[in-house]
């Protein structure tokens, strides 16, 4: 079993990658995104704080996002991998991370860096929808559905997510920048950086992905 962590600009196409490999090779897709967007829709203190953060497109604070990241993961280790998507994105969370994997006896073996222009993620975003029901992602260009509106998957209800209008994407690549870009020395430093192509069209980044992990 391997253990990876997806790093990039939003709009790099981690996610869409992630649900590949867990589509065709059953890797367990674990979206700090997903996660939070499912909690902020609770009624509570705590979801309303997260949902002001994100509709800003700023960070949620570590301790919070490590907090529902646990209480969401059970069983680590019955798939053929784990991806972290959209997990760490600061270097503290990074530290968190690698003591949560020790508690569970993992270690992390590679980080794949997503390396991808802004006007691509501009295009990418301002295309892009979601599936409010389980979270697939399409765009309209693309990758559009079968149906207009609609999931092939579950029948939900595709949606453009609020934090991909135009002024937020801004702010969240301002953070990216600032406070998940150092992630990239931090993990090349411990010699377990791979950098992919996530300008290129999705089959072909994804061969990149399959080579490199020796997938058939
Ligand atoms: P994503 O779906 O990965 O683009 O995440 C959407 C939003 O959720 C981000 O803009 C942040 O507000 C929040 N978020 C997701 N993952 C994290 C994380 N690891 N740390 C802090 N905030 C996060």
């Amino acid at each position: 079993m391997v253990t990876l962590v997806f790093l990039g600009a939003p709009g790099a196409g981690k996610g869409t990658q992630a649900q590949i490999l867990k589509e065709r090779y059953n890797f367990l897709h674990i979206s700090t995104g997903d996660i939070l967007r499912a909690e902020k829709e609770k009624n509570t203190e705590l979801s309303k704080r997260i949902r002001e953060i994100m509709e800003k497109g700023e960070l949620v604070p570590d301790e919070i996002v490590v907090q529902v990241l646990k209480e969401n993961i059970k069983d680590l280790d019955a798939k053929n991998g784990i991806i972290f998507d959209g997990f760490p994105r600061t270097v503290r969370q990074a530290e968190m991370l690698e003591e949560m994997l020790k508690e569970k006896n993992l270690i992390l073996d590679k980080v794949f860096f997503f390396e991808v222009s802004k006007d691509k993620v501009i295009e990418r975003l301002s295309k892009r929808l979601i599936c409010k029901n389980c979270g697939k992602i399409y765009h309209l260009k693309n990758m559009p559905p079968k149906v207009d509106g609609i999931c092939d998957d579950c029948g939900g209800e595709l949606i453009q997510r609020e934090d991909d209008k135009e002024e937020v994407v801004e702010n969240r690549w301002k953070n990216y920048l600032e406070q998940t870009k150092p992630l990239i020395d931090f993990y090349s430093k411990k010699g377990i950086l791979v950098r992919i192509n996530a300008d290129l069209e999705k089959e072909e980044t994804f061969r990149e992905i399959r080579e490199i992990l020796n997938l058939k």
